[in-house]
């Protein structure tokens, strides 16, 4: 069992999804965890569930392509907690169109939510973890961030140079016991994907080898093992959990 007693974790668009999820599982593993999203409503009902379930939970609105929401996260947690041990850059957007009909509003949302937020919050929040010389970033990637995918040119390159980051970020913390890894999912059951087409999810499903989508908690488990005490030396790689989906 992974023992996350008394860690810090700060999980970003965690109201739903995938990032509730990964709260849950390692607030499930002892640690306290920071649920944040843009969305106040999904947010506040997603701290009442986790307190139901006695775990220790605090909830921060912040929009992680505004600086000043981020600055005010770090120091809420820090003011509360004084420490935080785990950061998992998990928000996330898709604004899909084939390259030729994507304007450049699609291409920049993508690139400010799921990239360029992942550098401002990991700077902010390595910071702090430089000073207690211990630290776990997890990046959720994307296979389409190794793979590419047909109508996806803005997310593939957020999630490619995700993957980017995570390895520089990997060398230039490692120094101080900070590791930094990427889980990358392949075709998820959440809101995200239940707004694609039947007929997409459909292709989707012929082309995984075990013919099934997966859950967000198949992509908690993988979180939970790079926070770990049990991955300590392991850093700059990126895990696929996928169902065997390209590879
Ligand atoms: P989701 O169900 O759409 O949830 C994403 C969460 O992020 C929502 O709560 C959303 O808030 C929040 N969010 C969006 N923009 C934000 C911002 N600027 N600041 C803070 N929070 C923001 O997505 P998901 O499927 O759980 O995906 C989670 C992560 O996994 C994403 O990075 C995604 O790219 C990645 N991923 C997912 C899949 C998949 O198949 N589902 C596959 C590969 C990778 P709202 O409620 O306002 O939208």
């Amino acid at each position: 069992m992974v023992n996350l007693n008394d860690k810090v974790a700060v999980i970003t668009g965690s109201g739903r999804g995938i990032g509730k999820s990964i709260a849950i599982n390692l607030m499930n593993c002892g640690a306290k965890v920071v649920l944040s999203d843009i969305n106040q409503d999904t947010l506040q009902a997603s701290v009442k569930e986790l307190e139901a379930l006695k775990g220790q939970v605090m909830g921060v609105a912040c929009n992680v392509t505004v600086s000043e929401d981020i600055d005010k996260l770090v120091k809420e947690v820090t003011d509360k907690w004084q420490r935080i041990d785990i950061l998992v850059n998990n928000a996330g957007i898709t604004r899909d169109n084939l390259m030729i009909r994507m304007d450049e509003a699609q291409w920049q949302a993508v690139i400010d939510t799921n990239l360029t937020s992942a550098f401002k919050m990991t700077k902010a929040i390595a910071k702090v973890m430089s000073k207690f010389k211990y630290g776990r970033i997890i990046n959720i990637a994307s296979t389409t961030g190794v793979h590419g995918n047909f109508g996806q040119a803005n997310y593939a390159a957020a999630k490619a140079g995700l993957i980017g980051l995570t390895k520089t970020t990997a060398l230039e913390f490692a120094s101080r016991n900070i590791t930094c890894n990427a889980v990358a999912p392949g075709f998820i059951d959440t809101d995200m994907t239940k707004a694609l087409s039947a007929d997409i999810i459909a292709k989707v499903l012929e082309k995984i080898p075990m013919k099934k989508m997966g859950t967000p908690d198949d992509i908690a488990n993988a979180v939970r093992f790079f926070a770990s005490q049990e991955a300590q030396y392991i850093t700059g790689t990126v895990l696929e959990v996928n169902g065997g989906l390209y590879t």
